[in-house]
């Protein structure tokens, strides 16, 4: 099972896809991933047997392709998202310095 990158058309074995997803946004359910080759940053929903792919629009996340990954799974945690497929799981964060962007300096 080969997983497209949408904007170069490399394909890349899960461990590959799924190791370059980063940024877990709870709020919109979707993680951000960077292509390898080409560089190029998508979002992403992780569904049951597929992945969403979509937009952020009005503070939510709109699916708009689904590519099936057949045995696909998740699994919501507070700051992480656990992917598994068949044996393997993949852990992806939440980005923590988003959590204290507003919080005000130490010193002026
Ligand atoms: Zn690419």
């Amino acid at each position: 099972m080969l997983i497209p990158c949408f904007a170069c058309e490399s394909r890349f074995r899960p461990d590959e896809f799924f190791l370059a997803c980063h940024d877990y946004h709870r709020g919109m359910d979707l993680v951000a991933w960077t292509c390898p080759r080409c560089g190029n940053r998508d979002d992403l929903r992780v569904l049951p047997d597929a992945l969403g792919f979509g937009y952020p629009r009005r503070g939510r996340f709109d699916v708009q392709d689904r590519y099936k990954v057949p045995g696909l799974r998740r699994h919501r945690q507070d700051l992480r998202l656990d992917i598994s497929l068949n044996q393997d799981v993949w852990h992806v964060h939440t980005r923590l310095h988003r959590l204290t962007a507003g919080r005000s300096p130490a010193r002026a």
